[in-house]
């Protein structure tokens, strides 16, 4: 136990018997990179502080939102707006002044962050929340010998991998599956997949109509203030009304029910509709607003319908109305709701608002009771799996600065407790697994690539393959013979020229003889 001059009164790591003096002091000067100052980032942050390291730099790229604020302690309500990482470090020092601390509000894939600059610590730890950019970082690691300590998590789940090159399975030798959360702004904005639609009925809907009057979602939150993800504004006078949405205490359930339709199915639809830039983008499809006079008719009586089959749009409507009248009595009689799929009418409410939206937006529509398990499957963010994979980060960045590399970890938190080595633990420890030889990232591993070679144009090639699943930023693309592309940065007028020819040329004619059957291309 000590205190510093200034700061707060902290236990040492050395205090509680974990290091030496001399493991203390190396903690003390450790140079150490945090990427992002999220639900990870913030625990992580006051962790390594208050365990006594001293010099670290962070980067974030986001602004703190209110639906922060649950779980990302670092963060205050007038925070809101602010970049994450300046307020962290703020928050971080006030733990301990004697820090230094450089926040770095910006993206980690920008330039000024490459090789070079990641070269300078001792340590990389990654608290994000996307794959590309974890891919990016493991590969700046990669690039700049610096170990990773790597970090995710998903409700009560969560794992720590550290990852040192040549010495064990980088972030990417294992295929990753698909990442399961969604883009605010397409779940707002531009849906075009069934669970979008169920995101959005289930978490923002329901959630508004029925949940706590001053409940927020990310998925409400700033309406009419944010844009989407391409720079769009957000539609006009979709700001925050959440007044529209209440019941008033005149109105019967059917008219409220009513109101609701035409608010979310008419309105709101041919704002979005209105807002032509959102619609520009190849392969995106302008929605279609439904008639108000729809939901005219008497509702029908509920649980008649087969679960397994897919209504029409009309037996929707139906639907939407019956169990929102019934929820909303519901709301009244006894408060704020939450979504249970094992309550038959609130998957009817879900069910019928997401084929609803499906159908304005021209996606298949759906069976209730896949609807319900969609829904059923949504995760939400849990503060303490948060919390306990920043100990455990902190834990393995030790073993780093302290060398010893043979007590290095993978470490996965389970839900439910289970029995390992004759103890019932939810955190299980395990042996980082070797780098697996031919990886195509850390091994220079061959991938074979089945492709028709007279019709895919090398810009397909670089677009769909290249960068967007093998994760390359800027590569260059060869044979052994020539150079078919490079990045063009401080390339003559005429070498761009002729790379732009090769992008629109099949990959069969390009310079040279054309690339054919069991040609092996480099990308560097
Ligand atoms: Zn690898």
């Amino acid at each position: 136990e000590g205190t510093r001059e200034g700061g707060t009164k902290f236990l040492g790591v050395a205090a509680v018997g974990m290091s030496t003096p001399e493991e203390l002091a190396a903690i003390t000067k450790a140079r150490v990179l945090m990427v992002g100052a999220g639900g990870i980032g913030c625990e992580l942050l006051k962790t390594l502080v208050m365990t006594g390291f001293e010099d670290i730099q962070l980067i974030d790229l986001d602004t703190i939102e209110t639906s922060n604020l649950n779980r990302q302690f670092l963060f205050r309500r007038h925070h809101v707006g602010m970049s994450k990482a300046t307020v962290a470090r703020e928050a971080a020092l006030a733990m301990r002044p004697n820090a230094k601390i450089v926040a770095h509000h910006g993206n980690v894939k920008e330039e000024r962050f490459g090789a070079s600059f990641v070269r300078g610590f001792d340590v990389v730890l990654n608290g994000l929340d996307n794959m590309e950019a974890r891919r990016h970082v493991n590969r700046l690691c990669l690039a700049a010998e610096v170990p990773l300590v790597e970090s995710g998590t998903n409700g009560f789940l969560g794992q720590v991998t550290t990852h040192k090159r040549g010495e064990s399975e980088c972030f990417e030798c294992q295929p990753k599956p698909a990442p399961k959360t969604y883009p605010v702004c397409t779940i707002r904005n531009t849906p075009d997949k069934p669970v979008h639609c169920v995101v959005w009925a289930k978490e923002m809907l329901f959630a508004r109509l029925f949940g706590a009057a001053n409940q927020q979602s990310e998925l409400d939150e700033e309406e009419g203030a944010q844009g989407d993800a391409d720079g769009n504004a957000a539609p006009e006078g979709q700001a925050q009304d959440a007044s529209f949405f209440l019941r008033a205490e005149s109105e019967s359930a059917l008219d409220y029910s009513r109101r609701i339709f035409a608010r979310v199915y008419s309105a709101d639809v041919r704002r979005l509709v209105a807002m032509e830039d959102l619609w520009k983008k190849a392969g995106r499809k302008a929605p279609t607003p439904m008639d108000e006079a729809a939901a005219a008719g008497e509702p029908p009586a509920l649980g008649k319908n087969n679960a397994h089959s897919v209504l029409s749009t009309d037996e929707s409507v139906g639907v939407f109305i019956a169990s929102c009248m019934a929820l909303a009595d519901m709301r009244a009689e006894v408060g704020e709701l939450a979504f249970d799929k094992e309550q038959d009418v609130m998957v009817d409410f879900v069910a019928s608002a997401a084929n609803l939206r499906m159908a304005c937006f021209g996606i298949e529509q759906q069976s209730k009771f896949d609807i319900k398990g969609i829904a059923g499957n949504i995760v939400h963010a849990v503060a303490t799996t948060n919390a306990v994979v920043s100990g455990l980060l902190t834990l393995e960045a030790i073993k780093i600065i302290c060398g010893h590399h043979n007590k290095l970890k993978w470490t996965y938190v389970r839900e439910f407790p289970s029995k390992a080595a004759g103890r019932t633990t939810i955190i299980m420890p395990t042996l980082p697994p070797p780098q697996r030889p031919g990886c195509f990232v850390c091994g220079g591993g061959q991938l074979q690539l089945t492709i028709d070679t007279t019709r895919t144009t090398l810009r397909t090639l670089l677009e769909a393959v290249v960068r967007k699943r093998m994760g390359f930023n800027d590569p260059s693309v060869q044979t052994n013979a020539s150079v078919f592309y490079e990045p063009y940065d401080g390339l003559e007028d005429d070498e761009i020229a002729a790379y732009e020819r090769n992008l629109a040329t099949t990959l069969s004619k390009l310079p040279g003889g054309g690339v054919g059957d069991g040609e092996v291309l480099s990308v560097i």
